[in-house]
């Protein structure tokens, strides 16, 4: 959604560009057009849908071209699976890690991500309480956003 989005893609994909530099690593122009596709998606998207929206760009794209991009988004932290849907979004804050918490409308198919720490901790502190190390702890709670809520 428009109104949701801070800033244009192309200043987006600038910072991507600098927080990946920043980190001796080179966001080249096919990464960059897999990270311009899900800026500019309402919702997160499949390896597939990438690949399709990709081909109208790159005719010779194949899966291998999107999983190695997205391997390489994932590791610079600029985005995130969703893994209940299996699909891939952007983070809504460039480049560190941080935990993470999604909010998947089942009715629009958007997904929000919250950054909330006290949730995270409380999660981790519960971990503990078993004796079990947590490493990362990705929350997915599924619902109706606001929006679809009101309208029904
Ligand atoms: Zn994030
Ligand atoms: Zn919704």
């Amino acid at each position: 959604m428009a109104a949701t989005r801070q800033r244009s893609i192309p200043a987006r994909l600038d910072s991507a560009a600098k927080a990946c530099a920043a980190r001796g690593a080179r966001l080249t122009e096919l990464r960059r057009q897999v990270l311009a596709l899900m800026l500019d998606s309402d919702g997160p998207l499949t390896a597939y849908q990438l690949l399709d929206r990709l081909r109208e760009m790159r005719e010779r794209a194949v899966p291998p071209t999107v999983y190695r991009a997205l391997d390489f988004l994932m590791e610079q932290r600029l985005i995130h699976k969703v893994e209940r849907l299996n699909a891939f979004m952007p983070c809504s804050d460039t480049g560190h890690d941080h935990p993470a918490q999604f909010l998947i409308c089942r009715q629009c198919g958007r997904v929000a991500e919250i950054e909330d720490r006290v949730a995270a901790e409380a999660l981790e502190h519960a971990a503990e309480r078993q004796g079990f190390h947590a490493r990362s702890a990705v929350v997915e709670i599924d619902g109706t956003c606001a929006a679809c809520f009101h309208r029904a």
